[in-house]
């Protein structure tokens, strides 16, 4: 869905709210309504006919362009994206990528991803796009404009991801989107950590900023969405190349996630305020070595992370000193508040084992000790140090 020309550029919290929310599309009530649909129905054979002539967002044509529902909250994600052209939803962050990645690649190109990428884009890459004739390869996270020096002829796109969500190292993402522009190489970030309001990307540098929107935008661990928005150069493209593959998320869950979307601004605060302090407190904990959380000097790039972001949100990890395999599941399974399961930006804590030096291949991840990925919900920040705390306990008795 494309801008809308006449909006005044409120600030984060008030787009937040207001975005999307035509009068055409909510009528008399403040949520737009799920229009659930396949068939539009036309009023004679010419309004038909004509509706082929214009591919356009807001239109009535089929199902799978999308309803009012659709086409709001993908106005109200393009509209929190300064620099914004428009905003293609996906049923799920793994698919934005994809589809992302196929608009701009085709046989016999390279594309370059970062070793700290999301293990299903690298699998993605590493097969699907492999089998397409496209060849990828892995640079270091900590690379900045020196990238230029692994760019090829054959280049065509770059997929950064910062921080990397299990291993934290923030990215220079205007330093490598400036080297890839000057170079004619798209790049594609995965911004689901920061969403647009920690981080801006198209203002940063970056071509198509791509969310699991699963995860703070929806808010509620009750919904698998992706997005992707983008700039002019590449919007007719984007949208083409997800209207092909046949793209669409229902009305029900655009609903869902408009209404989490909301309140992201208070819940992002939320999350960014009580990570801190967990990860203040793990600091200081003897059974604890580096806490990765970009906010803390601990983390690779903290530095650029303080330059580039305007916050930090709710996923961190940290190592544990001197735990093996076992340990780190004792002190997992004490937990009570901490659910143990994939995905996170859901109101609700979640602790997980994770191995990030199984999927690297361009670096090696040197591992201190175990690590722990933790998602700080919404709870009260007391209560999960007290279940931390106690946790602890089970884990240097598993000792
Ligand atoms: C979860 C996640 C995705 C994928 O999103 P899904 O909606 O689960 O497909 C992509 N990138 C990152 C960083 C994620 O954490």
């Amino acid at each position: 869905m494309a801008k809308s020309k006449d909006k005044p550029t409120n600030s984060p919290a008030t787009q937040a709210v207001t975005s999307g929310r035509r009068k055409e599309w909510t009528g008399a009530i403040v949520n737009p309504p799920v229009w659930r649909g396949s068939t539009h129905l036309y009023d004679t054979v010419a309004d038909l006919r004509a509706g082929v002539k214009n591919n356009e967002d807001g239109r009535f044509f089929y199902g799978r362009r999308g309803s009012p529902t659709q086409w709001s909250l993908a106005e109200a994600l393009t509209e929190m994206e300064p620099g914004a052209t428009g905003t293609m939803l996906y049923p799920s962050g793994v698919a934005a990528i994809a589809c992302a990645m196929l608009a701009v690649l085709k046989p016999g190109d390279e594309v370059l991803l970062t070793d700290s990428s999301y293990d299903p884009s690298r699998s993605y890459a590493d097969a699907f796009l492999k089998r397409m004739g496209v060849t990828a390869h892995y640079y270091d996270p900590l690379t900045g404009e020196d990238i230029s020096g692994l760019f090829t002829n054959k280049t065509k796109a770059v997929l950064l991801e910062s921080p990397g969500s299990l291993t934290f190292e923030v990215q220079d993402v205007p330093a490598i989107c400036k080297a890839a522009r000057a170079a004619g190489i798209v790049t594609l970030l995965d911004n689901t950590w920061a969403t647009s309001r920690f981080f801006p990307a198209l203002e940063k540098g970056v071509d198509i900023s791509i969310v699991a929107a699963t995860k703070y935008i929806v808010g509620h661990s009750d919904v698998m969405m992706g997005a992707a928005t983008t700039h002019e150069k590449y919007w007719t493209r984007l949208r083409r190349t997800a209207q092909q593959l046949g793209q669409v998320v229902s009305p029900d869950d655009a609903y869902l996630a408009a209404r989490g979307l909301r309140t992201l601004e208070v819940r992002l605060k939320q999350h960014e305020q009580s990570a801190l302090t967990v990860a203040h407190w793990l600091k200081d904990r003897p059974e604890v070595g580096r806490v990765l959380h970009p906010a803390l000097l601990d983390c690779p790039g903290h530095e650029i992370w303080k330059r580039d972001f305007n916050g930090s949100s709710g996923l961190f990890s940290f190592e544990l000193t001197g735990g093996d395999e076992t340990s780190r599941a004792a002190f997992i399974d004490a937990l009570s508040l901490f659910g143990i399961g994939y995905s996170w930006g859901g109101f609700e804590s979640l602790a997980l084992p994770v191995d990030p030096e199984k999927y690297r291949t361009a670096t090696k991840w040197e591992m201190k000790g175990a690590l722990v990925r933790l998602n700080i919900g919404l709870e009260d920040p007391g209560d999960l140090i007290t279940d931390l705390a106690k946790a602890f306990e089970h884990y240097n008795n598993s000792l």
